[in-house]
C-alpha cells in the first residue's frame, strides 16, 4: 500500500537545495489562486521588483522561469545564440560543460577556456581566446562554482566580453543571495539563478535578468528561438511591463508565493547582511575544520563562503562518512564531482542554512564520525574553534 509521504526533517548542507525557511514553506501552502487573477498579476510585480534589487539591476527583462536553474541556462543560451555564432566559454567545473552542450545544441560553436577545478577563470585564457577568436559574440562563465566551492571575477570578465563588442552570460545559481553580485555595475548581460541554494527557497524556479542589449540581441533574431517554452518574446508577453498578460503557460502559482517570500527575507536581512552572514559562517567553519586538521580544498581568495570544499584525509572512506551523517544526523553533504570525486566533501552554507547552529552540527557530527572511523584528526577541537571565531565576530559587532 502506498500512503502519504511525509520526510523526515534532514539539515541540507550540501550543493542545493539547501534548508528552506518554514517562512516560505508556509506561504507554499495558501490558496492557490489564478494565474491571471489580478492579485496575481500584482505579485508578479512585486516579484519582478525583488528580483530587481537582488540582481542590483534596472533591467526590465527580469523574471522567474517557471523551471530550475537548468532551464534558466537554457533560457539565455537559446535566445541569445544563434546557428553560426562563436560563443566563448569558460570551464573550471561541471557547470562550464553544460553550457558547451547548450551551445552546441543551438548550432553554435563553443570555443573552450579551460582551468583547473579548483581555481577561478583565467582572465588572461579569456582575452587570448578574443584576440584569436574575433568573431565571438558571447562569452558565456560561471561566477560561484558550486562543483568546486570557486568563485571567479565577474565584473573583469564582463568588461573583457564588452570591449571586444560581445555580450556575456552568468551562471550565477549558487552566487545569488550569497556573495555580491552587481548585474548592471558590472555589465553582465544575461543572468540566471536558482532559488534551492542561497536563496532559502524551494527548487524549481529560475530568476532570469537581460541586459537591454540583450534585449535587442534577442528582438533583432532572424532565427526563431529553438524552444517555444523558454522563447523569452512569448514569455514577456506574459511577464511584460504592460498591465495585459498574455497566458503563456500557467505560471506555478504556490512556488511563486514561495519565491516571493523567500525574497521579502532577502529584502529585509538586506542584500549585504545576508552576504556577510554567509561570509562569517564560512569563517567559522574554516576554523572548526583546520582546527580539527583537515585542509580546504579552494586558495582563500577564490573561496566560496557558501559552498566549502574540504580535502578527505588520508584513508577515510567518502560515502561511509556522508552515510553516517545522513543516518545518524540527518545530515546532508555533499560528494565531490568529476575531477575531484572521492577527494573532497563540499559543505554547503547557503540562504537560510547558513547559520552558526549548523556549522557546530556539521562540526560536531564530522568530528564524532572521524573519531569513531580511528582518522587522524584532532577531536575535539572543531567546535570550541568555531565558537571562538562566532564570539569574536559577536565580540567585534557589538564594540
Ligand atoms: C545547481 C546549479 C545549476 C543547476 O540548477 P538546477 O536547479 O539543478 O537545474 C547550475 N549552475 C550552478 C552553478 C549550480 O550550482
Amino acid at each position: 500500500m502506498t500512503s502519504s509521504f511525509y520526510p523526515p526533517l534532514r539539515t541540507l548542507m550540501g550543493p542545493g537545495p539547501s534548508d528552506v525557511s518554514p517562512r516560505v514553506l508556509s506561504a507554499l501552502a495558501r490558496p492557490t489562486i489564478g494565474h491571471l487573477d489580478p492579485l496575481f498579476v500584482d505579485l508578479m510585480d512585486q516579484i519582478k521588483t525583488l528580483l530587481q534589487y537582488a540582481f542590483q539591476t534596472d533591467n526590465e527583462l527580469t523574471l522567474p522561469v517557471s523551471a530550475p536553474g537548468s532551464a534558466g541556462m537554457e533560457a539565455c543560451f537559446v535566445n541569445l545564440v544563434t546557428p553560426g555564432d562563436t560563443v566563448i566559454v569558460c570551464q573550471n567545473g561541471v557547470f562550464g560543460g553544460r553550457m558547451k552542450e547548450n551551445v552546441e545544441r543551438c548550432g553554435a560553436t563553443a570555443v573552450m577556456v579551460e582551468d583547473n577545478w579548483g581555481e577561478p577563470v583565467g582572465i588572461d585564457k579569456v582575452a587570448a581566446a578574443f584576440d584569436r577568436h574575433p568573431e565571438a559574440k558571447l562569452l558565456a562563465f560561471v561566477h560561484a562554482e558550486t562543483s568546486t566551492g570557486v568563485r571567479s571575477d565577474v565584473a573583469a570578465l564582463c568588461a573583457l566580453a564588452a570591449s571586444h563588442g560581445a555580450l556575456s552570460i552568468v551562471d550565477a545559481v549558487t552566487s545569488l543571495g550569497g556573495i555580491e553580485l552587481l548585474v548592471d555595475a558590472w555589465g553582465a548581460d544575461a543572468v540566471y539563478s536558482g532559488t534551492q541554494k542561497c536563496l532559502s527557497c524551494i527548487p524549481g524556479i529560475s530568476p532570469v535578468t537581460f541586459s537591454p542589449r540583450a534585449v535587442e540581441l534577442i528582438r533583432n533574431r532572424k532565427h526563431k528561438v529553438q524552444s517555444w517554452f523558454l522563447d523569452m518574446q512569448l514569455i514577456m508577453g506574459y511577464w511584460g511591463g504592460s498591465a495585459k498578460r498574455a497566458y503563456h503557460h500557467t505560471a506555478p502559482v504556490n512556488d511563486l508565493y514561495a519565491l516571493h517570500e523567500a525574497l521579502l527575507m532577502l529584502q529585509e536581512e538586506g542584500l549585504e547582511a545576508a552576504q556577510q552572514r554567509h561570509r562569517r559562517n564560512h569563517e567559522g567553519l574554516v576554523a572548526g575544520l583546520e582546527a580539527m586538521g583537515l585542509a580546504m580544498a579552494v586558495a582563500p581568495e577564490y573561496r566560496l563562503p557558501q559552498l566549502n570544499s574540504v580535502l578527505i584525509p588520508e584513508g577515510v572512506d567518502d560515502a561511509a562518512v556522508r552515510n553516517a551523517l545522513l543516518r545518524e544526523y540527518d545530515l546532508e553533504i555533499g560528494a565531490g564531482l568529476g575531477a575531484l570525486a572521492g577527494k573532497t566533501w563540499r559543505i554547503g552554507l547557503m540562504g537560510f542554512a547558513s547559520n552558526e547552529r549548523n556549522v557546530l552540527y556539521c562540526l560536531g557530527a564530522l568530528d564524532a564520525i572521524l573519531a569513531r572511523a580511528g582518522a587522524a584528526i584532532n577531536s575535539g577541537k572543531a567546535v570550541p574553534a568555531a565558537r571562538e571565531v562566532f564570539d569574536r565576530q559577536a565580540g567585534a559587532a557589538s564594540a
